[in-house]
C-alpha cells in the first residue's frame, strides 16, 4: 500500500515535548471535545507527547449550559473546554486548533496525520474523539432554538424544563419513548405525532396511562415571543401551548479521518443514526487506532464521554508501554556479547541494582549503568524474566525483592511469555531471547 511520506514533524510543546528518533510523537487526538481532552489528560500525565487537534464545534455548543458533570454543573461549554485545554497543557501536551483531513498508516508503524492546513504529523497511536453531528427535524425555527428550549435529552435538560409544557416532536421511532421519558420531568406532555409511525396498542396504552397528550397532524413550525417559545403550530394552523419542545436528531458520527483508515461508520443498534463501533476502551479494528465519546457511544452525555476518553487513553499507554518493552528486551537479546555478565548463583532471573545500593524500583533497574548493568541469571526451565522499563503499575506489582539478596535486587516475575522478533526476522519467546543472549555470554 502507497504510505505518504511525512513532509514535516510536528513540535509538542512543554514540558513532554519528547518525540521519537523518527521524530513521531506518542499520540494524536482528533478532537477537543471532552473525550479527547481527557485522554489527553491521561496521556499527558502519563509523560506521553500529545498533540490535539481540534476543530472547536463541540456537539453542545449551541447550549448555555453543560449538566450533570459533578463539581462543574452549569459550567457553559465553552468554559469547560476552556479549563480542560488549560489543565491538558500544563502537563506539557499541545492543543491546536484545526481541522485533521486523513489518516495513513507509516511503514514500521504508526500514523501520518493530515491536518487541514496541509501539514502533516508522525504518530504512533491514534485516539479519534470526533463526536457526531445532529441532524435536526427540518422543521422551521427548529435550528434556530436548537440548545435552548429546542432540546432533546432529559438528562442534560430536564430539570431545566420541569413543570413545564413540553411538546415531543415525533420525527422518528424514539418520540413515544422520549414523551414517555419527560414524563419524569413534567406532567405536562404532548406528543406531536407530525411524521412518525403510527404507534403501536401497546404504546397507545402506555401513552394513555401516563397522561400524554397526543397530537395527530403535520407540525409547521415553532411560534416564539419575546425570544421565547410559546407554541408548535400545525400544518393546519392550530397553534398548542408549549415551552420547550423535545427532538430526536439523527446523529451522524465524524469518521472522516477513520474513512481514510478504512473504518466506516455503521447503523447505531438504537436507530439515533450512525457510530464507529469498537471494543470496551475504545480500541478500533485498526490496531494502533482507539475511539472515544460520541463517534463511537452517541448516547453518552459529557460525564461518560470523558471517561471513555480516559479509558481509552490508559489502553493506549499500556500499548505503548508494551511496543517499547517488547522492542527494549529484542535489543537486548541482540546486544553485544560483552555485554552479558556471567551467570550469578541464584534461583530466578535477577536485575541487579545500580552500584551504590539503596532502595530499587523497577524503573531504576531498567535504566541502570556500571559494572553491573544488565546482570542476570536464571535457573534451567525457570520462566522468569528481567523486563526492560518502563513498568506499568500492574508489572510493577509483580515485582518483588528477593529474599537474602543484596539490598536493592528486584527478581520480576512474568507469567505470559511475550513474542519478539529476533535478528533473523524469526518470531520468539521474551524468555528464549534472554537465554540466547546468555548463550552468546558463553554463561
Ligand atoms: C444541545 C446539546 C446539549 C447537551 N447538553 C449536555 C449536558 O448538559 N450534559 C451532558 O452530559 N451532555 C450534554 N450533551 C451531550 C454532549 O454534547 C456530548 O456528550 C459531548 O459533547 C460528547 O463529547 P465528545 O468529546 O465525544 O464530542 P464533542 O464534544 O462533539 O467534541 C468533538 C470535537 O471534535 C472536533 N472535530 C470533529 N471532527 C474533527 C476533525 N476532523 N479534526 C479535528 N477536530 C474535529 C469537533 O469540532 C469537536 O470540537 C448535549 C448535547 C447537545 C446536542
Amino acid at each position: 500500500m502507497p504510505c505518504m511520506v511525512p513532509v514535516e514533524v510536528v513540535t509538542v510543546t512543554g514540558t513532554q515535548s519528547r518525540t521519537d528518533q523518527r521524530g513521531r510523537c506518542d499520540v494524536v487526538v482528533v478532537g477537543g471535545g471532552v473525550a479527547g481532552l481527557s485522554g489527553a489528560l491521561v496521556l499527558a500525565r502519563a509523560r506521553r507527547s500529545v498533540l490535539v487537534v481540534d476543530a472547536g464545534r463541540p456537539r453542545n455548543a449551541p447550549a448555555a449550559h453543560s449538566q450533570g458533570f459533578l463539581t462543574r454543573d452549569g459550567t457553559s461549554p465553552g468554559e469547560l473546554l476552556g479549563l480542560g485545554r488549560a489543565e491538558v497543557r500544563g502537563y506539557g501536551a499541545e492543543v491546536r486548533a484545526g481541522r485533521a483531513a486523513s489518516a495513513q498508516p507509516l511503514p514500521g508503524g504508526g500514523f501520518a496525520v493530515r491536518l487541514g492546513d496541509g501539514e502533516t504529523v508522525r504518530t504512533r497511536r491514534l485516539l479519534v474523539t470526533t463526536g457526531v453531528v445532529d441532524e435536526l427535524p427540518d422543521v422551521p425555527g427548529i435550528r434556530e432554538r436548537w440548545g435552548r428550549d429546542v432540546i432533546h435529552c432529559p438528562y442534560c435538560h430536564g430539570w431545566e424544563v420541569r413543570d413545564q409544557a413540553v411538546a415531543v416532536l415525533g420525527s422518528g421511532a424514539l418520540g413515544v419513548h422520549q414523551a414517555l421519558l419527560f414524563g419524569q420531568w413534567t406532567e405536562h406532555v404532548t406528543l406531536f405525532l407530525h411524521n412518525a409511525p403510527e404507534p403501536t396498542d401497546e404504546q397507545w396504552d402506555q401513552l394513555s396511562a401516563r397522561g400524554v397528550t397526543v397530537v395527530e397532524g403535520e407540525v409547521a413550525g415553532l411560534v416564539v415571543t419575546d425570544d421565547r417559545l410559546t407554541g408548535v403550530r400545525l400544518a393546519s394552523g392550530q397553534v398548542l401551548a408549549a415551552q420547550a419542545v423535545v427532538v430526536g436528531p439523527r446523529v451522524v458520527a465524524g469518521d472522516g479521518v477513520l474513512a481514510s483508515l478504512g473504518l466506516y461508520a455503521v447503523e447505531h443498534p438504537m436507530g439515533v443514526g450512525t457510530h464507529v463501533p469498537a471494543g470496551p476502551a475504545g480500541l478500533t479494528a485498526v490496531p494502533g487506532v482507539w475511539v472515544a465519546g460520541n463517534v463511537t457511544d452517541p448516547i453518552a452525555g459529557i460525564v461518560a464521554s470523558a471517561a471513555a476518553g480516559s479509558a481509552a487513553a490508559a489502553a493506549i499507554n499500556g500499548d505503548l508501554i508494551a511496543e517499547d518493552t517488547a522492542r527494549a528486551v529484542a535489543e537486548r537479546a541482540t546486544a553485544p556479547v560483552g555485554r552479558a555478565e556471567p551467570a550469578r548463583q541464584s534461583t530466578g532471573l535477577r536485575a541487579r541494582a545500580v552500584a551504590g545500593g539503596g532502595p530499587v524500583t523497577p524503573r531504576d533497574a531498567g535504566h541502570r549503568h556500571g559494572p553491573h548493568d544488565h546482570d542476570r541469571d536464571t535457573a534451567a526451565g525457570d520462566s522468569n524474566v528481567v523486563s526492560p522499563r518502563p513498568y506499568s503499575d500492574q508489572e510493577q506489582a509483580r515485582c518483588s525483592t528477593v529474599p537474602g539478596a543484596p539490598a536493592g535486587d528486584v527478581v520480576v516475575n512474568e507469567a505470559r511469555p511475550r513474542t519478539v522478533t529476533d535478528d533473523q526476522g524469526g518470531e520468539r519467546t521474551v524468555h528464549d531471547a534472554v537465554l540466547t543472549a546468555r548463550r552468546r555470554a558463553g554463561s
